[in-house]
């Protein structure tokens, strides 16, 4: 199912002669995973129901969030479940509702 949604939201539209570019910044929505140090600075605030978040279900697992449960939020002020939104990091530096990326890992 999580790779469903991973292909759907990260088309292979590649172009094999870009060279070394830019790299870092815009390009890469394949896998790229975030830097850690991006991923602690997340916030994390408690779900409330007619609170701050907007969203009511973590789109990463499907999963409606509880009352007063923590939830990690994105810059781009999207929320999921901690821990779904720290796997879904480690494999690409996006938001994977909006596409909003966060600073992506140095390693090569
Ligand atoms: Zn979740
Ligand atoms: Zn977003």
């Amino acid at each position: 199912m999580i790779v469903d949604v991973l292909l759907a939201y990260f088309p292979s539209d590649e172009e094999p002669s870009s060279d070394v570019e830019g790299v870092g910044e815009d390009r890469g929505f394949g896998g790229i995973p975030a830097s850690t140090d991006a991923v602690k600075e997340l916030a994390v605030v408690k779900y409330e129901r007619g609170g701050d978040v907007r969203e009511e279900s973590c789109i990463i697992c499907f999963g409606e969030f509880d009352e007063g449960v923590e939830v990690t939020r994105m810059p781009c002020k999207h929320a999921f479940h901690g821990g779904c939104l720290t796997r879904w990091l480690e494999s690409s530096h996006v938001c994977p509702l909006c596409r909003h990326a966060i600073p992506a890992s140095a390693d090569p």
